[in-house]
């Protein structure tokens, strides 16, 4: 009984704001010094950690990882200064990651963030603006808007069009096949998705896309309640682009069996090899078919900055829908993505309106939910990194930047090519990927995956250097994702030169074992 009589009277107090006891957690008018001085805090440890940082990777294992930071979790009753738990997590945290900024980080479509969208993040915590309804975000919901415009006269729409920001190549799959099925099953069965559920013929339903396509295509197709089976993987030809022939070839099935393929989806720069798909042909067929064309520009959509390569992106204007990242090849910091729609009354599918955030009349008024176009509802105001980015660096030096990697990429391959102990598996890279393999005359008993695979973990463990596996024609392969401008060639064949190395000793241990 006391103790309840004690928390009411604490709860009193508490709701009476004695002391504005909360003041100093947060940043507003009255607290700014104490904001500074944090953030002051955290800069000069980050500077002090970036200083040392002279690998890209500190080479710790999962179980030492692990084991350091199940200590992390303490958490004191009377909390502690930032400057303790700065310290707390210099070794582990800190210095601890992937240094995504480093030449000899060139593994995924992970990029170093520029400093522009860096101190954008700033402002957006600051203020925290929501993106789903105009009175969360009021200058923020236009600032959004005008950035989507500038993207879609980038990619040759027209005023007809649409877009949002979205978490990024994933959500914006899953947006572009969610209003394609649900268009698709309104024109063909007046059938309202959204409201009645999937109408009694969905088995019939089918996507198609390259066998080389991301994988999401296949986890959107799942999440809609059409299955994984309903996508149909088309053939690649020996460029890694979706094989015209082949899709012919399968439509033709598909309508001997009475199915009903409603969406193609085109790759414009594959994971692995960054391929780009047929897009103007792809423009044709899918309209000839009344096909909903997707293209999926999460990696190569950045061409559209680019002096020598846009060319590649010709007919990405027939596209009905397009997903293009920015925490890629536009070196924003996650999340940044947009997806982007030709005719933007197909958002009317995502609508829907709740009283307390975007009632009805708000449309009549013309004030601008954006929630309306979006399949998430709270929603980041990334539009605010990409903003600050084209504005600081300049679409110039943006796109020389995405120029130098795909030259790099260039380069990188001929010089592998040229390797006695290597093979490189497309030696005229279309983006910036390069896929290669260890590959010395060996004995038949020596396994060669394996040693690819062991390469690949030691760099990583020795610091020497971040690259990626994958599997091409059932050989694992080692891979360069070359985003990063600052790799230069130099840097990209000491990796090599350690490759060679790595690559003897692990042939040793087979000549030894047999
Ligand atoms: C990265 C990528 C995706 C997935 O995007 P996320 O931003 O990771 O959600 C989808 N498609 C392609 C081609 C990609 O490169």
């Amino acid at each position: 009984m006391d103790f309840l009589n004690e928390s009411m009277a604490t709860e009193k107090k508490m709701s009476e704001g004695e002391g504005r006891e909360f003041d100093h957690l947060f940043f507003h008018e009255a607290h700014t010094e104490g904001f500074q001085h944090t953030v002051q805090q955290v800069t000069e440890k980050l500077v002090n950690v970036m200083k040392d940082l002279d690998q890209p990777y500190s080479g710790k294992s999962p179980e030492t990882l692990q084991r350091e930071l199940d200590k992390l979790s303490v958490f004191t009753y009377e909390g502690e200064s930032v400057g303790r738990l700065m310290d707390d997590i210099d070794d582990t945290l800190l210095r601890s990651n992937i240094h995504i900024s480093h030449p000899k980080s060139v593994a995924h479509l992970h990029c170093p963030p520029l400093v522009s969208a860096m101190a954008a993040e700033m402002i957006i915590n600051s203020f925290n603006p929501s993106l789903d309804s105009w009175d969360q975000s009021p200058a923020a919901t236009y600032l959004e808007q005008e950035v989507i415009e500038w993207l879609t006269r980038s990619f040759g729409f027209d005023g007809t069009s649409d877009g949002v920001f979205t978490s990024g190549g994933t959500q914006s799959n899953y947006t572009a096949l969610l209003i394609a099925r649900d268009s698709f099953c309104k024109r063909k069965w007046e059938v309202d998705v959204q409201k009645q559920g999937l109408p009694d013929d969905f088995k019939r339903l089918r996507i198609l896309c390259s066998e080389e396509a991301h994988f999401t295509v296949q986890k959107s197709a799942s999440q809609l309640g059409l299955g994984e089976d309903a996508v149909v993987p088309i053939e690649t030809d020996e460029n890694h682009k979706l094989c015209l022939y082949d899709l012919t070839k399968k439509l033709e099935l598909l309508e001997a069996e009475q199915l009903l393929p409603f969406a193609l989806v085109a790759t414009c720069g594959t994971t692995d090899f960054g391929s780009i798909d047929p897009l103007s042909e792809l423009g044709e067929i899918a309209s000839s078919h009344g096909m909903w064309l997707h293209v999926d520009a999460a990696f190569g959509g950045a061409l559209i900055l680019s002096q020598t390569h846009q060319h590649k992106l010709q007919g990405i204007n027939q596209a009905d829908s397009i997903a293009v990242d920015f925490h890629k090849l536009f070196y924003q910091p996650i999340s940044c993505g947009a997806f982007l729609l030709k005719n933007k009354r197909e958002f009317n599918h995502l609508m829907h309106h709740a009283d307390y955030l975007n009632p009805a009349e708000d449309v009549e008024k013309g004030i601008m939910n954006l929630v309306n176009k979006s399949v998430q509802t709270t929603r980041r105001f990334d539009a605010l990194k990409l903003f600050f980015s084209l504005r600081i660096v300049g679409t110039k030096q943006y796109g020389a930047m995405i120029d130098h990697t795909l030259a790099l990429a260039k380069d990188v391959a001929r010089y592998i090519d040229d390797l006695a102990d290597m093979t490189v598996n497309h030696a005229e890279p279309e983006l910036n990927t390069v896929v290669f393999r260890y590959e010395p005359d060996v004995p038949s008993v020596v396994d060669l995956n394996q040693v690819n695979l062991s390469i690949q973990k030691r760099l990583r463990d020795e610091g020497k250097g971040v690259i990626a596996k994958t599997v091409a024609e059932e050989h694992v392969c080692l891979k360069f994702t070359l985003l990063n401008p600052r790799t230069q060639l130099a840097d990209v064949k000491e990796i090599l030169a350690d490759i060679q190395e790595i690559g003897e000793s692990e042939l040793e241990k087979w000549r030894v074992s047999v």
